[in-house]
């Protein structure tokens, strides 16, 4: 508000100054005129002079910008020299009478209210005084005496206009004020909504609207030296997980700290924007070329490194960049925002804290995964998906105990799909739920098949996705899907992997609690890819490791391997879990894994997995 009327009266200040100069000059011009035509008047030419001497130093007081001083001081000379025109001419009917009420305005327009008062009194007591000095003879004005007191009349009635001009003056300086106020707010109204239109609300970052302005700027200041202007985008690895863990206030601190940071690692005409959620992207101008983008992702990435401390806790965190630059992948916003962000899921999906350059086969597969995507989802919902098992082996006695179900998608055009094709995607689309389901309810259906014709020492093992432990309430669906199947709940296991029980948390450890009331059996797929943090298998009700088939191939061959595998097999035998050795193709891998301690086996050595028509006849033989 205060600001609004300083800028008012500096504009004031300057119109003041400028008029102020104006009516010296012309008051100069005047005098001068005066002298001219009364040249045979020489009280009056002196006076006149005298007067333009002593006006002269308002010029200077206007030079030194003292305005206001420079007023009172112009006005009073002129007015006192005016008044002794009057005392020693015609009195109230001399002609420097006119100029008295002018003086008075420009006071008033000066917007100078003491100056303006005391030049009204002075003005008043001296008319009255020429008119008294005139009634008692102490000077006679001419004309004569007679028409005196009606004069001194009239010039207080001209004064008494000039009051009112003044009053008007004075209202119209004020509205003007008010009109100028209201201007000024509506500007700030103004401000405000384009703050909001334009900026991120928690960071003040440029959002994503401004990004594409600040873009396309960048991309009229190429040159044939530098000749790129690029978009980074920066995802943060994670980020749920601080969200999730101590809670929104804290990622709203955090997402704040993010981008002072990633402010603080660009160069200063690189402009950071926050896209939304933990996503930021970086315009980034005038690059000569693509390795000076890697070095700038380089930098965000060390810098994001370092742990950001927020209410004493320290938290690290990092982010997956994904480049593209306006030289090869395109020149339109829109357009290299979709590529950059495409390329940060690459980044991410190789490993996470990395950046990626744009790459077509990237969109090309991208494209693939899509439609692979939406084909899947009519898939769920017709029958394209069939189980598959794999005889699980006594190595003792080489009788089968079981099947592992594998999944595979018959689809219409492509044929028969293998997990890894789909499974990763559909764990990223949410869709292995669905899928996770019908996996369940499927093979308890087979496995009761089984037990009905017989075979009720067999059991039948699953693979469930850690999505499906974090997202469903996995326990209920099992109990449901055993009631519905009528499969008993010790005939059914569930392969999890080593990443799943490393998220370490309650809800898992109650979920795998309550599974493992019912009597569903687990076991570690994979055993040995995963983390080598071994607690978890005191943790939770483990009762049996795959050893994974990475192992077992070199077992023959790698003497490093074999070792791996004794000792992983010695290890179990001492945890009293049962070990299971995936991916058996020849006998003499069998062989060595038996003789290592391995009791259980799994292989092309016996067979792939199979269809159940093709699953019984095993049985049979
Ligand atoms: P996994 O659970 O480790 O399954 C074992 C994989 O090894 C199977 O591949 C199987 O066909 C293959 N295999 C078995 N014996 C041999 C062998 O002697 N030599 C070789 N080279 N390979 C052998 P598959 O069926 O392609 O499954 C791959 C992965 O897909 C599985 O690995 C599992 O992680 C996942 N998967 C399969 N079905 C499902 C499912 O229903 N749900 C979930 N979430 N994942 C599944
Ligand atoms: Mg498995
Ligand atoms: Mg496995």
């Amino acid at each position: 508000m205060s600001k609004a009327i300083n800028t008012f009266e500096e504009s004031m200040e300057v119109v003041k100054e400028k008029r102020l100069k104006q009516a010296l000059w012309a008051s100069v011009f005047v005098l001068i005129a005066a002298i001219i035509v009364f040249d045979e008047n020489l009280k009056s030419t002196i006076l006149s002079l005298l007067i333009i001497l002593m006006m002269m130093p308002t010029h200077l007081l206007i030079k030194r910008e003292k305005v206001h001083l420079a007023a009172s001081y112009f006005l009073s000379t002129l007015g006192i020299g005016l008044l002794f025109f009057i005392w020693n001419g015609n009195g109230v009917r001399d002609e420097s009478m006119l100029a008295l009420p002018g003086i008075l305005l420009f006071a008033a327009i000066l917007d100078e209210k003491k100056l303006f008062f005391s030049l009204l009194i002075l003005f008043v007591l001296n008319i009255i005084l020429i008119g008294y000095a005139n009634k008692i003879g102490w000077i006679v004005s001419n004309p004569a005496y007679s028409t005196m007191s009606s004069s001194v009349i009239s010039a207080l009635i001209i004064f008494g206009v000039t009051l009112a001009v003044w009053l008007l003056e004075n209202d119209l300086t004020k509205a003007a004020k008010r009109l100028l106020n209201e201007a000024q707010q509506a500007e700030k109204s103004k401000e405000e909504i384009e703050r909001l239109v334009n900026f991120d609300q928690l960071t003040g970052l440029p959002n994503r609207s401004l990004a594409k302005k600040y873009f396309e700027q960048a991309e009229l200041k190429r040159t044939k030296e530098k000749p790129c202007s690029a978009i980074l985008f920066v995802d943060l690895d994670n980020f749920k997980s601080i969200n999730d863990t101590y809670g929104h206030s804290v990622g709203d601190e955090f997402l704040k700290k993010v981008a002072a940071i990633l402010k603080k690692g660009t160069r200063a005409y690189d402009i950071v924007c926050r896209q939304g959620g933990d996503e930021f992207v970086i315009v980034v101008q005038e690059i000569e070329d693509p390795d000076s983008l890697a070095a700038i992702a380089i930098n965000v990435l060390e810098k994001l490194n370092s742990p950001i401390v927020i209410n004493g806790e320290s938290l690290t965190i990092s982010c997956s960049i994904g480049i593209a630059y306006s030289l090869i992948d395109g020149d339109d916003f829109e357009q290299l925002l979709k590529k950059s962000d495409m390329a940060m899921y690459h980044a991410k999906s190789s490993g996470k804290n990395a950046f990626s350059f744009y790459d077509e086969k990237v969109n090309i597969q991208s494209h693939e995964s899509a439609k692979l995507l939406s084909d899947m989802h009519t898939a769920i919902k017709g029958d394209n998906f069939v189980l598959y098992y794999q005889p699980k082996y006594e190595l003792s006695t080489g009788k089968i105990v079981g099947a592992e179900a594998l999944i595979r998608w018959n689809h219409p055009i492509k044929g028969i799909i293998a997990p890894n094709l789909f499974i990763p995607l559909a764990e990223k689309s949410g869709l292995i739920s669905e899928i996770g389901r019908w996996v369940l309810f499927e093979a308890c259906r087979a496995c009761q098949r089984w037990t009905l014709l017989g075979r009720d020492d067999l059991h039948i093992a699953i693979n469930v996705s850690p999505i499906q432990f974090r997202r469903d309430d996995l326990d209920m669906l099992v109990r449901e899907a055993l009631t519905t199947t009528k499969l008993s709940a010790n005939q059914l296991e569930i392969e999890i992997t080593e990443g799943t029980l490393m998220d370490n948390d309650e809800v898992l450890e109650q979920t795998l609690s309550n599974l493992n009331e019912l009597g569903v059996r687990f076991s570690i797929d994979d055993f040995g890819t995963g983390y080598s943090n071994l607690g978890y298998l005191k943790q939770y009700p483990i009762e049996t490791l795959k050893i994974d088939q990475s192992f077992v191939s070199n077992i023959t061959t790698n003497n490093n391997d074999r070792t791996i595998v004794e000792a992983v097999i010695q290890m179990a035998i001492k945890l009293e879990l049962d070990t299971v050795a995936e991916g058996i193709e020849t006998k003499e891998q069998a062989r060595l894994i038996e003789s290592a301690g391995c009791k259980y086996g799994q292989g092309y050595l016996w067979s792939r997995p199979v269809t159940e028509q093709d699953f019984l006849k095993l049985l049979d033989a």
